[in-house]
């Protein structure tokens, strides 16, 4: 089935994990956000259609990490390397993991072999590195996807990450991998951290920097982590630079920017701990923003 005007969803049901509260705690609640925001996507009843995909083999995993941190994330030993992510350790998630972390790579080749925008309804495991895992992020599933990209379609990418936090693992692979040939990573969080640049000046130099990126004709895909942590109000990010209305501002800008580039997207979720509302109106925001840019829709956003 492809029915017009519709953004592919991408979402496993296998990279669900079920109580998530009673075995992880509640200050894991956001690794039930795909499920939430899937469900919500269809409880809203938007122009999204369901698409789910082949998981990644360990095989693919040794791409982008070294064999030896991959075996230890399968058998759970050395325990400390297991999990290095700060995520416990349990064979559901090993079970999940292959799932979890192939669907931004779906979700991309959908986009450019299509030309339509894609959405992964998963996080990017940005902080993820060659040697560990780092900072809730096991598998590095931007970094993987890009090389897997390179290898079957001979595509260059670029990861435009505005997340809150620093893409410090997707630029650790890209160098012990040699991946700069085929991938730049924009990381917002570079610039926010060590500017303290707010609110409309985070837009603008959003804006400069992705022109310039664009303009240079290096990327051939973008991989968009429309984040939800930059919310002003987000825990993790203590002063987020964001508000509601400037997250959506800032979707709305990065697909125009996009779409007059003429260069496909696939978007993934990115960090997000205010509450799971939150975190569901923000991308569902995202998913809307994406959706009126491409194919003229008139969908309005929520605020809190
Ligand atoms: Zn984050």
């Amino acid at each position: 089935m492809n029915e017009p005007n519709t953004i592919k969803a991408f979402y496993h049901p296998a990279s669900a994990l079920d109580n998530i509260l009673e075995i992880f705690g509640e200050r894991y609640f956001f690794i039930g956000k795909p499920k939430a925001v899937f469900e919500a996507l269809q409880r809203e009843r938007l122009n999204f259609e369901h698409r789910t995909h082949q998981p990644f083999t360990w095989k693919d995993f040794e791409l982008c990490h070294d064999p030896g941190y991959v075996e230890a994330v399968r058998t759970g030993s050395p325990i400390e390397l297991a999990e290095s992510s700060a995520i416990p350790w349990n064979e559901m998630i090993v079970a999940a993991l292959p799932y979890i972390s192939a669907a931004i790579y779906a979700a991309t080749v959908y986009s450019i072999t299509s030309g339509e925008p894609a959405m992964s309804l998963s996080s990017g495991f940005h902080h993820a590195k060659y040697f560990m895992g780092g900072s809730l992020c096991p598998f590095n599933d931007l970094n993987i996807a890009a090389e897997k990209i390179h290898r079957e379609h001979g595509l260059r990418g670029l990861i435009l990450d505005c997340d809150y936090h620093i893409g410090n693992g997707t630029d650790d692979i890209i160098t012990v991998c040699n991946q700069g040939e085929y991938l730049h990573n924009l990381s917002m969080g570079y610039f926010f951290s060590r500017l303290y640049v707010m609110h409309d000046e985070y837009l603008l130099l959003l804006k400069e920097k992705l022109s310039k990126e664009l303009r240079s004709g290096f990327p051939q895909y973008v991989i968009y982590k429309a984040a939800a942590d930059v919310f002003e109000r987000d825990p993790m990010a203590k002063r987020g630079p964001l508000s509601l209305k400037e997250i959506a501002k800032r979707d709305e800008m990065v697909f125009s920017m996009i779409k007059e580039a003429g260069i496909p997207v696939a978007i993934c979720l990115g960090g997000g701990y205010y509450s799971m509302e939150a975190n569901i109106l923000i991308h569902l925001n995202t998913f809307k923003a994406c959706s009126n840019t491409y194919f003229n829709t008139e969908h309005s956003y929520n605020f809190i």
